[in-house]
């Protein structure tokens, strides 16, 4: 198999705001995996706070190419996976567009979607959230009415604001929100009492309350919590959620912390078995990493995928957005493709699918 791989500069319609900071663009690679005929392709999704560099992450494309050049169809994806991951302690962004291609690639060999190739039932459509980033008063109202198709909208919180900022949201509307606060409580009886208030403010989950070391502090919080908490800074892969001891009552699993498909569908499946709620995110991908996790869809609790609405120039066609709903169609793959200039050696030919 042969690897191409591109940078490409994902530019906001807004500038984004989280706990933290601002930023009105992302960096993302793209990657192309061809084999006789066929590509697929694949994303390292960059933003600031995942911490990757684009100098690692495609130091790390480069290095994993003679592995590449020798995986065949039909050997073990998960084996390959593995000495993959072994090249690196990091760089998982990078590693999750390897195997987001891979997927698209063979199952557009079998002629199957991602989704039935991995064996998960078929699910077309799905409510997604829409997320309001930190911003002015002026733009979340903006922002509010855009999303008016949207049943739930995630609200990014984690400021000294956020009493306000709930506020506000709801003197335009009553729709319920998951509140994503970046780790921006530092005092779990603060947390808590903030936990309760939202509680009566229509607020149905809470994601990251406080910075990932205080674990023992989201134990205590989560035990006493009217509301489910998620686990987003604190959990990236399947080792960390097996090392959760109840701190948190889900987790958001991303194919961006994560290394990919391959090893979500194994951290759901840990989550089925012991009793741990599956909420399937996004950091802020192009529709090509959103449709790798969408194609997991039907096995979530929860879905915020919505981070292709909030590009204006997504290289990728495929993805629909109706209705507040995210849509999948029945192409072969993660049933999407391409349409910027041609980074590969089939795109340039008759056969290119
Ligand atoms: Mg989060």
């Amino acid at each position: 198999m042969k690897l191409f791989f591109r940078t490409y500069s994902l530019k906001f319609k807004y500038p984004f705001g989280v706990s933290g900071h601002t930023r009105s663009e992302t960096q993302s690679v793209f990657v192309a995996i061809e084999h006789e005929g066929l590509t697929g392709f694949g994303e390292a999704c960059l933003p600031v706070y995942l911490g990757e560099s684009l100098t690692e992450t495609l130091h790390f494309l480069e290095s994993s190419r003679v592995l590449i050049n020798k995986f065949e169809p039909g050997n073990d994806l998960d084996a390959f996976l593995a000495k993959l991951d072994s090249l690196s302690p990091v760089c998982n962004a990078a590693k999750a567009s390897i195997d987001i291609a891979l997927h698209d690639l063979l199952a557009k060999r079998e002629n199957k979607t991602v989704a039935r190739w991995r064996n998960i039932p078929a699910m077309k459509s799905r409510s997604t959230s829409f997320t309001i980033g930190i911003d002015s008063e002026e733009v979340i109202i903006q922002k509010i009415r855009e999303a008016a198709a949207f049943e739930v909208l995630k609200i990014k919180a984690g400021t000294a604001n956020d009493h306000a900022l709930i506020e506000l949201i709801r003197k335009h509307t009553n729709k319920p929100l998951y509140v994503d606060v970046n780790q921006g409580w530092k005092q779990k009886e603060y947390a808590l009492e903030m936990v309760q208030w939202m509680k009566t403010q229509n607020v149905v989950l809470l994601e990251q309350p406080m910075p990932k070391e205080m674990k023992r502090e989201m134990q205590w919080v989560t035990a006493r919590s009217p509301l489910p908490t998620f686990a987003d800074e604190s959990v990236k892969r399947l080792c960390d959620l097996e090392q959760m001891d109840g701190a948190f009552s889900g987790v958001n699993i991303k194919l961006m912390k994560c290394t990919g498909p391959n090893e979500a569908l194994k951290m759901i499946d840990y989550c089925r078995n012991h009793n741990i709620r599956v909420f399937l995110g996004c950091m802020a991908e192009s529709s090509c990493g959103t449709a790798a996790m969408a194609q997991l869809m039907a096995l979530a609790d929860y879905v915020d995928l919505d981070a292709p609405e909030l590009y204006v120039n997504d290289p990728f066609v495929g993805l629909g957005y109706k209705k507040g709903k995210i849509w999948l169609n029945d192409e072969p793959g993660l049933g999407v493709r391409w349409l910027g200039s041609p980074f590969c050696e089939s795109q340039f030919s008759e056969n290119y699918i």
